[in-house]
């Protein structure tokens, strides 16, 4: 069996030095290619450097709505110049994070995650969508920029009526470890009723961490168990699951391309 983690932060703080120690443990759980993401000028760095280290490693480049304030034209420069790397092989994670009052003001958001848009159009990349208390305001501005290349939603946690706004723009519909969760009866019925061909599974590691590890610090690995509960909540069994979300992942950050 091979599992895809189509969202995960194995560049973040605790995975530093012990890329090789998770990398292990996931293949035990046959966790095998992942798409690490970048949100910042630091981890859009890191990221490329465990693509560039390891082959079933890809990295997800981009300005997250959080850091709005840091981005400038030698940010944006920079970024250019990583969009054009073989090892990237998409835009994220951006999109609007309206849930901290601390974050950066809607307008100044919108205006980021615009840019980052037309970015995906020019240099023919998909994008990974972080939508935080911004369902509304995330579906005007990609309705309005209509991305050609993928569209991935990353750990979706929306009721169905917004999913199927979401399916409508053809975007990809990426399940963290919140399906795992008891009280999450909305994500588990989006799964449920998400087309098999737009269905991603993810850890969003270090954060998110599924059943049975909950209160865990969550890696890699255990986008097993998300695709498990992805699994349950289809009436499916895991290995559909499985190769199901691998070969949608390949298409969608079109790897297959690539190799
Ligand atoms: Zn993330």
């Amino acid at each position: 069996m091979k599992i895809f983690d189509a969202h995960t932060h194995l560049n973040d703080e605790p995975f530093a030095g012990k890329t090789d120690y998770y990398l292990q443990r996931a293949q035990e759980l046959d966790v095998l290619e992942m798409a690490i993401i970048g949100s910042n000028k630091l981890f859009n760095q890191t990221a490329i450097e465990l693509a560039q280290k390891y082959p079933q490693l890809h990295a997800v480049i981009g300005w997250h709505p959080e850091f709005a304030n840091e981005y400038n034209l030698t940010a944006e420069q920079e970024l250019i110049a990583q969009l054009q790397l073989d090892e990237v092989i998409a835009i994220g994670e951006i999109g609007l994070d309206y849930h901290w009052p601390q974050n950066p003001q809607p307008a100044q958001q919108k205006e980021l995650f615009a840019r980052q848009l037309d970015l995906a159009e020019q240099y023919q990349l998909p994008v990974n969508i972080h939508t935080r208390d911004a369902f509304a305001d995330t579906y005007e501005v990609l309705k309005a920029h209509q991305p050609h290349y993928g569209v991935i939603m990353h750990s979706f946690n929306g009721p169905l009526t917004w999913l199927s706004k979401f399916l409508d723009l053809d975007c990809y519909i990426s399940y963290s470890g919140v399906v795992s969760f008891k009280n999450a009866p909305d994500v588990r019925a989006a799964a449920q009723n998400t087309p098999a061909n737009r269905l991603l599974v993810e850890t969003d590691a270090p954060y998110l961490t599924p059943e049975p590890h909950r209160g865990e610090q969550n890696e890699p690995g255990f986008t097993h168990y998300v695709a498990a509960a992805v699994a349950q909540c289809r009436q499916e069994t895991l290995e559909q699951v499985a190769a199901n979300t691998w070969k949608n992942a390949h298409e969608v950050y079109r790897l297959n391309e690539k190799n």
